[in-house]
């Protein structure tokens, strides 16, 4: 307490965060591009903040988007809702859901923090999931699109969510 505190110039200097910093979540894919999520919603089961909303969907022959049978046609995460426990990392079995060391999300609207499937999914160019653990400084570097797709909700039409399976407008 008698030492001076440092200042840091942010943003143009970041501060090293822990190695296991909880921050905004990304959903991640296999190496050949197919999404890890294969819809099962034990993520969803361990949230104690019920913020994650997952609808699965049968995976057709001719458009597999995971290898499993089914997948994730809808997947929501309501980061005003979460607490950054880390529950849902834990208990996704195939380590497609994961939180990344990026904390940068505010904003003025509220469905702003709605972040969608569209928001949370690695491109396919980043391609190659790391499982969380192997991520060297805690820093991937195929860090999804999450940040760059932020304010994308029109105030004048609103955002749609779901909450227990049910479209909300
Ligand atoms: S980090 Fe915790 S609160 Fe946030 S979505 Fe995952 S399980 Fe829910
Ligand atoms: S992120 Fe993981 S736990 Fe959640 S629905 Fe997808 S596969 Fe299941």
């Amino acid at each position: 307490m008698f030492k001076k505190k440092p200042t840091i110039q942010y943003p143009s200097v970041r501060k090293q965060h822990a190695p296991r910093f909880h921050g905004l979540h990304e959903l991640r894919r296999y190496e050949d591009g197919k999404e890890r999520c294969i819809g099962c919603e034990l993520c969803s089961s361990a949230c104690p903040a019920n913020a994650i909303t997952v609808i699965g969907a049968e995976n057709a022959p001719d458009d597999r988007r995971s290898p499993g049978e089914r997948y994730a046609a809808r997947y929501e995460i309501d980061e005003l809702r979460c607490i950054f426990c880390g529950m849902c990392e834990e208990a996704c079995p195939t380590d497609a859901i994961v939180l990344t060391p990026r904390f940068e999300m505010s904003d003025f609207r509220r469905g702003s923090f709605i972040y969608g499937k569209g928001r949370l999914l690695v491109p396919p160019q980043a391609g190659v999931g790391a499982p969380p653990d192997d991520r060297p400084g805690g820093i991937p570097a195929d860090l999804g699109s999450v940040a760059e797709m932020k304010s994308t909700t029109d105030p004048q039409t609103g955002y749609d969510a779901t909450y227990n399976g049910s479209l909300l407008k």
